[in-house]
């Protein structure tokens, strides 16, 4: 398969492979337009909801980032983990960015299920601290920040996930570890990774997350992506499908080992066909906003035996 390094190479893939798909329908004769070989659209009677969701941003465990909380706001981060592991939430004020000391910050815990695990309450100069002994779903979790009166301003968050319980693995994993490419630290008990790479340059989300509350039906991950971004295979894998579909837009759909399959919605360009084998990071098309979408970026599914899991605990 060709490997694109960079941007400037789109223009000349799209008259590439518009060339090829001309040729293709040419050769077989007209009638639907879909190019010969090519494998019957998944979705067409799918409906997508890509509406614009309350601003969320993904939080990576163990890794600390800023944030800030106006009077009245609210702050939303998403996370994943397995099942069965302790998490500590904890979030510092600078109290010189602060309406006073006494403004007061409450933080909810939401699990996949949209349930409430747990809420603390705060000030800035007395955080609120969550320690939650046994994250039971695996799943992306919702943590919110609320100023509940005053302004408590600008933070620093960290959430923890201990690695003292013994993990257990997803059901849906078979377990036999035959993707290619996988290198054995992904199966080490790192928090994500059972061997499907972050196929955006971007490593954030802009969008809606697996089943979030506000959006149940939403079966992928909104992940972000400026237009022409080159997007990459998860893994390795053959293509089961690539053309227009519907609210997906442009998609390519690959086939991985142990029937795992993963989606990438909304391209702008399409640079494999049906039947390539790609390779672990392989460009596969460049990011967009085709179907319904509301502007660039990357609807990603991942699919097991043809039942959507979410892709943030699987992602590394
Ligand atoms: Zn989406």
């Amino acid at each position: 398969m060709r490997r694109i390094n960079g941007e400037w190479a789109w223009p000349l893939v799209a008259l590439t492979l518009t060339g090829l798909l001309l040729a293709a329908c040419g050769a077989g004769g007209g009638g639907n337009g879909r190019p010969a070989g090519n494998a019957v659209p998944p979705s067409e009677d799918l409906p997508l909801v890509e509406t614009t969701p309350p601003p969320q941003r993904l939080l990576i465990p163990g890794e600390t980032t800023e944030g800030e909380l106006e009077a009245g706001g609210t702050e939303r981060w998403v996370f994943a983990t397995v099942g069965g592991r302790l998490v500590t939430v904890e979030v510092w004020f600078r109290p010189a960015t602060a309406s006073g000391p006494e403004a007061e910050v409450v933080a909810t815990l939401i699990g996949p299920d949209t349930a409430e695990l747990v809420q603390a309450a705060g000030t800035v100069t007395l955080p609120p601290y969550i320690v939650e002994q046994e994250l039971g779903q695996t799943g992306s979790y919702l943590l919110q920040l609320e100023a509940r009166s005053g302004t408590p301003g600008r933070y620093t968050l960290l959430v923890t996930l201990s690695d003292e319980r013994l993990l257990t693995r997803p059901e849906v994993y078979t377990g036999t570890l035959s993707l290619e490419e996988t290198p054995a630290s992904a199966f080490d008990g790192a928090d994500s990774g059972w061997g499907f790479i972050w196929p955006s340059p971007r490593r954030a989300i802009s969008g809606w997350y697996f089943h979030d509350p506000a959006n149940p039906g939403h079966n992928g991950l909104d992940i972000a992506a400026a237009l022409y971004d080159p997007i990459i295979a998860a893994a390795a894998g053959t293509v089961s499908f690539a053309g227009p579909s519907g609210g997906y837009g442009n998609l390519v759909l690959i086939d991985h080992a142990d029937g795992w399959q993963t989606w990438y919605a909304h391209l702008s360009y399409i640079s494999v066909m049906v039947g390539d084998q790609v390779a672990q990071g392989e460009t596969i098309g460049a990011a967009g906003s085709t179907g319904h979408s509301t502007g660039p970026h990357l609807h990603f599914e991942l699919r097991h035996l043809g039942v959507p899991v979410d892709p943030l605990v699987y992602l590394r």
